[in-house]
């Protein structure tokens, strides 16, 4: 078995592997990567990868540790390894690839990019990023705390009903892998997921082979609603449930023990997660859940919000002449307030070098908050009061809310089956019980 990049992608990329590139923040590509099939004409070094940030030929992204970052190419690729050709601006002068920050887009076509990218090991959640959307998906902040409210871990056999664009299932199948099942009989951990529509189906089919998630990933061309959960007609033998469909409680009369053929383990309890946006759909989910004997009902929404924590410098408390905290009256006076409180910091920062005898950074803007914390107060030393001269202390302490990480609002509705009680375990309970000899 080629284990899978997700489960075990080793520490160097390689040809063939599935890869994550991080462009920006928050904007990510999955490629494959490919083996250099050498140079053509002097130029042509194989599958290319192209962005707004230059050109990155796949040779320069292999058998190097996951997490690098990689610099755009020259423009003649071709020459690589051999002499490299400039090539050359208006102005004649000689461009090469620069580090400007993964940002900073080629000026002129003719000209080497000087932009970079990170080459990322594939996770679920970086492939939940960058997916081929071909529905709704399950975003990170839900499907995170949705499976370990449904105790996925290793080992774990999950049903999941409808696979979609895959997106819970590539999670799904990290949190319950444990090891390659041998054959059919091995019950090692395992995701059961159903999907109705055809197109999709053959998708996600695709892609759990190419990531080498077969035998970890089990997809089944199913109406969950009419034919239930059965796999070749055996019990998945299911503890955990995650239903992602317009109408769960459709599927559910297929979820429970007191049918002939029951897809849940017959020993162990069982927990359930459905995902629904409207309240009307989980009040008759709620509702169904009841009517089969499921308990601990519950349901919760996933708010998340990411904050992003600033010293605010411009238009807030600056000092005055006399080193007192003033708010500047407008924008010129905030500016030049800021011009001499970094005037004063430069030359806070060269007497530091001074003392230090040169161990200490050189001057910097007081703009580089890098520059601000690595000379702020040591941790637990409380600022004296002519601290707040210092250009660390300038500006208030404030925090944004970023624009929200995509989640798929949906309401979290969650169920305990527990195991059913025969009159067999309440002789056993009773035979070991000494009230009960
Ligand atoms: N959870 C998925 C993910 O994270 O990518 C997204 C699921 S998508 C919102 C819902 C899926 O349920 C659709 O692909 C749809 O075709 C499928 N579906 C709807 N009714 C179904 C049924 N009766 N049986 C099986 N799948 C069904």
């Amino acid at each position: 078995v080629t284990p899978s990049p997700f489960l075990e992608p080793g520490h160097r990329t390689q040809a063939g592997s599935l890869a994550i590139v991080s462009l920006a923040r928050d904007d990510f590509d999955a490629i494959r990567l490919e083996q250099s099939s050498g140079a053509v004409d002097g130029y042509a070094e194989g599958a290319t990868l192209n962005t707004r940030f230059g050109s990155f030929p796949h040779s320069t992204l292999l058998d190097i540790p996951w997490g690098s970052q990689v610099r755009a190419s020259a423009v003649d690729t071709g020459s690589r390894g051999r002499k490299r050709r400039l090539e050359t601006t208006d102005d004649d002068t000689p461009v090469v690839s620069q580090d400007e920050g993964g940002k900073a887009p080629a000026k002129k076509a003719t000209v080497a990019s000087s932009g970079f990218i990170y080459i990322l090991r594939p996770s679920p959640e970086l492939w939940t990023s960058s997916l081929p959307h071909r529905t709704q998906v399950v975003y990170t902040p839900d499907y995170s705390y949705i499976l370990q409210r449904i105790r996925a871990r290793p080992g774990t056999r999950i049903i999941e009903a409808g696979a979609g664009s895959g997106s819970f299932s590539h999670a799904s199948a990290r949190a319950v892998y444990n090891g390659y099942p041998k054959d059919e009989t091995d019950t090692k951990g395992k995701v059961f997921s159903f999907e109705f529509n055809e197109d999709r189906f053959h998708k996600m089919a695709e892609e759990i082979e190419s990531h080498s998630l077969t035998g970890i990933v089990q997809i089944q061309h199913r109406d969950v609603y009419r034919d239930g959960f059965m796999v070749d007609g055996k019990s998945p033998d299911a503890t955990a449930i995650f239903l992602d469909l317009p109408a769960p409680w459709k599927a559910l009369q297929h979820l429970s023990r007191r049918i002939g053929s029951s897809p849940l383990d017959p020993k162990q309890t069982v927990h359930i997660c459905t995902f629904s946006p409207c309240i009307e759909q989980v009040s008759r989910t709620v509702t169904e859940l009841r009517t089969l004997g499921w308990t601990d009902v519950d349901m919760v929404e996933i708010s998340q919000r990411r904050l992003n924590v600033v010293r605010e410098r411009v238009g807030v408390n600056l000092p005055n002449e006399r080193g007192n905290s003033q708010t500047p009256a407008d924008v010129l006076e905030a500016v030049t307030k800021l011009r001499k409180v970094n005037q004063q910091n430069k030359q806070f920062q060269k007497s530091q070098i001074a003392q230090n005898k040169g161990t200490a950074a050189e001057p910097m803007d007081i703009d580089s908050s890098a520059a601000a914390s690595e000379t702020a107060p040591a941790p637990g030393k409380l600022p004296a009061d002519d601290d707040h001269d210092k250009p660390w202390m300038q500006g208030r302490l404030t925090h944004r809310s970023e624009s929200d990480l995509k989640t798929h609002t949906s309401y979290l509705v969650f169920a305990v089956l527990p195991p059913e009680w025969t009159e067999e375990d309440e002789e056993k309970a009773l035979a070991k019980w000494p009230c009960g000899q």
